[in-house]
């Protein structure tokens, strides 16, 4: 018996049930199909292109210590499956499964043709707690608010246990041709990816690593820490856990059974922060899968008639770190060097993107799809709706985000100011978050001066809060 291992972003061996259902098989080919046109308009931009780099290598290495290999091939799926199948006998496929519209619907097309033609094909689950369609509210409706969903989760049956790598995996006679890892041209022409490098090590190893670092640390103060951007209270699990070098499952355990070992109650660790995010990872493919327009669409119908401007003087110093807001354009350029950047200030540039600047909230979605290691369809969708207004349980449009106050509040002496924006690194802790206020003898001091080595405001906070809140009116017809 052959069986090919489709792999897509289920990058590892643990915790893998496509793979450890084919080893039982017998004979294991693993394959992994660099398909940008069936991503359609989503195609991976440059950042997670470098990571998708690392952890196809990662996962080869992996794979040879157990005896076997990583098959790499570039095309459409369908032919490649195709073809690989009738030069090798091989007699079934599987895959875990991906939830993104478009890919459920070639998904489904190929095991169709695959089983017509008299191969096995099976998937599994490997990348979500709970299958979007096993969780409906008591209509039989999809969820659109988070808390029932959460909820109604946590009196599902615990995720099943995960499950071990395999400790060896049998070859098959004849391997298929592979292309080599260079030749997928995952790898940025220029080498702008050196900060990355330092910050990330993609593959199982490096997302074992962060794993075990924060729950055998941070977890419990993650209530506390995980707002303040300038410190390392979160896990950094999110690229990890999109290309699936770890799963969810394998986190909620992990959770578990440290909080068993530090003595919690069954009640206290279940309802944890922590998990409760991973929650809300698993309520945005909820959405994605139940409202497949979203990506582009607003799921309130209400926001597609919103009077968004268009700026792309305004876009441009958004993406660049150069609003002359410290707080966003700290956010923006770690963002843009390190390519992920801290929940906290997503919210706050986000909602300073679409409420101060007015800019459609799509804009900014695809930038952060271009820059972020950890892009995400499901949940880029649900963040970016959630900035404006328009999503499942979404920030009320009228909530709007002083960067001011929150930059007071979340860095209160400045420090991640003073990492990402170094022109601001001496100005006083009073006056870091809105430069425009100080007196010039203190930016002398500070060798600021605002207009020639860091911008002034590109808009007013206060007169385009007043803006936005008039166009909310305007679209309600409340004006
Ligand atoms: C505008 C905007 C865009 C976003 N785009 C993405 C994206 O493309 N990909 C992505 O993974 N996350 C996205 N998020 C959610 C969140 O910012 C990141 O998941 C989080 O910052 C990742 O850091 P972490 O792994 O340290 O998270 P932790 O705080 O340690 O959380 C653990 C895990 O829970 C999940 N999670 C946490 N918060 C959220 C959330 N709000 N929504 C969904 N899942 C969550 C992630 O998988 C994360 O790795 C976005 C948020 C906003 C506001």
């Amino acid at each position: 018996m052959k069986t090919l291992v489709w792999l897509r972003q289920d990058l590892r061996l643990s915790d893998n049930p496509a793979l450890v259902f084919a080893c039982k098989q017998g004979a294991v080919i693993p394959l992994f199909i660099l398909d940008d046109g069936a991503e359609g308009e989503w195609q991976m931009g440059g950042a997670q292109r470098w990571w998708l780099h690392q952890s196809l290598a990662a996962l080869d290495s992996d794979l040879r210590e157990r005896g076997s290999a990583l098959v790499l091939r570039r095309g459409e799926s369908a032919d490649v499956l195709t073809t690989i199948i009738a030069e090798h006998g091989i007699d079934s496929v599987v895959w875990n499964r991906r939830y993104e519209p478009d890919i459920v619907e070639r998904d489904t097309r190929i095991k169709e043709s695959l089983k017509s033609r008299g191969v096995y094909v099976q998937s599994f689950n490997a990348t979500l707690l709970n299958e979007p369609w096993e969780v409906q509210n008591l209509s039989g409706k999809p969820f659109q608010v988070f808390t029932p969903y959460w909820r109604h989760c946590l009196k599902r049956p615990d995720p099943s246990e995960p499950i071990s790598a395999p400790k060896s995996i049998e070859k098959p006679t004849q391997w298929p041709r592979t292309e080599s890892l260079a030749a997928l041209d995952l790898m940025p022409r220029i080498a702008w990816y050196r900060r990355m490098e330092q910050s990330w090590q993609p593959g199982e190893a490096g997302a074992a690593k962060n794993r075990k670092a924060f729950v055998q640390g941070h977890v419990w103060g993650y209530t506390e820490t995980r707002n303040l951007p300038a410190i390392r209270g979160t896990s950094r699990l999110s690229p990890h856990l999109h290309f699936g070098e770890v799963s969810p499952r394998q986190v909620w355990h992990a959770v578990k059974t440290r909080g068993a070992r530090v003595g919690l109650l069954t009640n206290e660790w279940r309802t944890n922060q922590f998990l409760t995010e991973l929650y809300w990872r698993e309520f945005a493919y909820h959405l994605l899968y139940h409202f497949r327009h979203t990506p582009t669409q607003p799921l309130r119908t209400e926001f597609a008639q919103f009077p968004w401007a268009t700026n792309s003087r305004h876009l441009k110093a958004w993406q660049g770190g150069s609003t002359g807001v410290p707080l966003v354009d700290a956010g923006m350029r770690e963002l843009w060097a390190t390519g992920w950047m801290h929940n906290r200030v997503r919210m706050i540039a986000g909602s300073f993107l679409v409420k101060n600047l007015l800019i459609a909230w799509q804009d900014g979605a695809r930038w952060f799809w271009d820059t972020l290691l950890d892009a995400d369809l499901a949940s880029n969708t649900l963040g970016w709706q959630w900035c404006a207004g328009c999503g499942a349980d979404a920030a009320p449009y009228f909530r709007i985000f002083n960067p001011v106050s929150q930059g007071e509040k979340f860095d209160p002496d400045g420090a991640y100011v003073r990492e990402w924006v170094p022109e601001l690194a001496k100005l006083q802790t009073k006056f870091i978050h809105a430069p425009w206020d100080a007196p010039p003898s203190v930016l002398r001091a500070a060798s600021v001066q605002l207009g020639k080595n860091y911008p002034e405001p590109i808009v007013d906070l206060k007169a385009t809060r007043t803006r936005a809140l008039d166009a909310y009116r305007k679209m309600r017809g409340t004006s």
